[in-house]
């Protein structure tokens, strides 16, 4: 066992502190990961304010790490000491049901997906996220990232990056296809540089026309406010798909009017409340209400070469440990542009 300075919530809903967890000792396919960037998710904020349910404290947040190997178990054979390497939302799951064995971990049938904080692992004790100086991962759901890519902005794209990534190619973004990003936040502005790196043509719907220079810089193709009603009787019918990261209640019926016939409407964002739907949106026209959650290990992999390929990294600004309460709360007033990553070597 290490003991490892980090910063925690002690209690749900109070602010992070710091303090110290204990990682356990490199085992035979584990990896020792000097953390050197960790991205603020939105879910953080979610689960240490326990919007989603109980959660377990003290929890050190942080499920899109970047850090270099420092050390390796004797059965490893992927990494090697001063590789750069990622970890994103899941730390483990059973290797062993249909779906980890199709490399969709995130939805594994057997023990379930291990988070890599806020949950237990399968020894029984509690897993501590990125908001640390180091981790303990099986190599297995560790992922490389690429030379091309600086590790602080490639930190959010263990998260918010994969999210986009996973539901833009199963729903086939791509030349010719006309892609909306509903939502220009942390997440959403990961969609527009990705689906612009696919070759759609790429829509930002967004509450406001705020964001609209930057979302046009980042790839988009056009911009609407969605608080505007013209928005809605212009581009009905208009795409193949929209990937909606809102996590506030939508109006479906209006958005599931946005799209083509056989269009889909993925969501990445969930509201905590059920919402109301008239399934006649999704009867006329064929069309499709999808969900999506991360993406698998392997894919996750693909699209880190993909991003280092293209030059995406997210948009990012750095703080220190200190400036995590305060990030917080800017989050909560989405006052960043576009993510908040934690620079470690200040915990
Ligand atoms: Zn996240
Ligand atoms: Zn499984």
């Amino acid at each position: 066992m290490t003991t490892v300075a980090a910063y925690a919530v002690p209690a749900a809903k109070a602010p992070l502190e710091r303090t110290t967890v204990e990682r356990r000792a490199v085992g035979e396919h584990d990896v020792l990961i000097d953390i050197k960037f960790a991205g603020i998710c939105h879910s953080d904020i979610h689960q240490a304010r326990e919007g989603w349910g109980e959660a377990i404290f003290p929890m050190v947040p942080g499920h899109e790490i970047a850090g270099v190997v420092s050390e390796v178990g004797p059965g490893v054979t992927r990494y090697r000491v001063g590789d750069r390497v990622g970890v994103g939302c899941m730390v483990d799951s059973c290797h062993e049901c249909e779906n980890c064995r199709a490399g969709r971990e995130q939805y594994c049938t057997g023990s379930g997906m291990v988070g890599t904080y806020n949950a237990l692992d399968k020894n029984g004790e509690p897993t501590y996220g990125g908001y640390s100086e180091k981790i303990v991962v099986d190599e297995n759901y560790v992922v490389r990232i690429p030379d091309g890519l600086a590790l602080d902005v490639a930190a959010p794209l263990l998260c918010a990056g994969i999210t986009l990534y996973s539901p833009l190619k199963r729903w086939g973004a791509g030349p010719g296809k006309k892609v909306a990003v509903l939502g220009m936040g942390g997440l959403g502005h990961m969609g527009v540089k990705i689906a612009h790196a696919l070759g759609a043509e790429v829509t930002v719907l967004s509450q406001s026309l705020r964001k609209k220079d930057d979302g046009l810089k980042l790839g988009a193709d056009h911009y609407h406010a969605t608080s505007d009603p013209k928005t809605f009787e212009e581009l009905r019918g208009t795409f193949d798909l929209i990937v909606s990261t809102v996590s506030a209640p939508l109006d479906f019926n209006a958005y599931l009017s946005l799209l083509k016939t056989e269009g889909t409407l993925a969501n990445v964002g969930a509201p905590e409340e059920p919402v109301a739907l008239n399934l006649f949106s999704l009867l006329g026209g064929g069309k499709t209400l999808a969900g999506s959650m991360i993406g698998g290990i392997a894919e996750t992999q693909e699209m880190l070469d993909f991003c280092a390929a293209h030059g995406i990294g997210a948009e990012i600004e750095l703080i220190g440990a200190a400036e995590i309460n305060e990030a917080y709360e800017r989050v909560l007033n989405s006052d960043v542009r576009y993510r908040f990553v934690i620079d470690t070597a200040t915990i």
